[in-house]
């Protein structure tokens, strides 16, 4: 029997740099809609994995909503710094999500460890967790990756949060300095969706 397809979800996420990628990653005719519609606010995420995190805004929001519900969680591992900020990448840029709060906080913390630090390979990840929450409890959780480093300076205006200071494996710009189209084909929320494409 053929899967019933997602026509209608609802993105449990108040971040506007995912949604819009999300959006551009599903197929055109699936109807959106986002906690500003209800006018909700996203849970604690007291999760300890990305995984733990997507599950809880996912089943969250879906209870809420009484929609199917996709919802993200995500962050940037720096090796040298233990794989911070982690899970607590969106915290890291205060209450207000300042994503250059957050960004000069990771130089900061680097220049701690090592003041040259500038002259070493700092070798860091980009992690999703996508999970789907449907309302009669159903749920699947995946996940994707992508390498790379951590540029020296601060580059590009495109996206948000780190995408300014991440340079992916092979590549010589930030995810900040490339044109959308082409980190949404290889960042790690794409990679993550590719596991769940199919049900849209
Ligand atoms: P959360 O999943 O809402 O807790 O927040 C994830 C945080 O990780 C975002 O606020 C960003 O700071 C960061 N992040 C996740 N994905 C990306 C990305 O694709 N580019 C840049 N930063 C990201």
């Amino acid at each position: 029997m053929k899967k019933k397809k997602i026509l209608n979800l609802f993105i449990g996420s108040n971040n506007q740099g995912k949604i819009k990628e999300i959006r551009d990653l599903l197929p055109k005719t699936v109807e959106i809609l986002t906690p500003k519609h209800f006018d909700l606010k996203s849970p604690k995420e007291t999760g300890i994995t990305f995984k733990e995190n997507s599950f809880l805004k996912a089943k969250f929001f879906s209870k809420k909503t009484k929609m199917i519900c996709l919802a993200d969680d995500s962050g940037l591992e720096v090796d040298s710094l233990n794989k911070l900020p982690g899970i607590y990448s969106a915290r890291w840029g205060g209450k207000k999500s300042n994503f250059s709060l957050a960004i000069k906080k990771v130089y900061k913390e680097l220049k701690k460890n090592n003041v040259n630090w500038f002259r070493t390979k700092q070798t860091a990840r980009f992690v999703c967790a996508l999970t789907i929450y449907w309302p009669n409890n159903k749920f699947i959780s995946v996940s994707g990756k992508v390498e790379g480093t951590i540029s020296k300076f601060k580059k590009g205006n495109n996206g948000f949060g780190y995408d300014p200071i991440f340079i992916p494996l092979k590549k010589k710009i930030t995810f900040g300095q490339m044109n959308p189209k082409k980190k949404y084909k290889i960042d790690h929320r794409a990679r993550a969706f590719k596991k769940i494409k199919k049900f849209f």
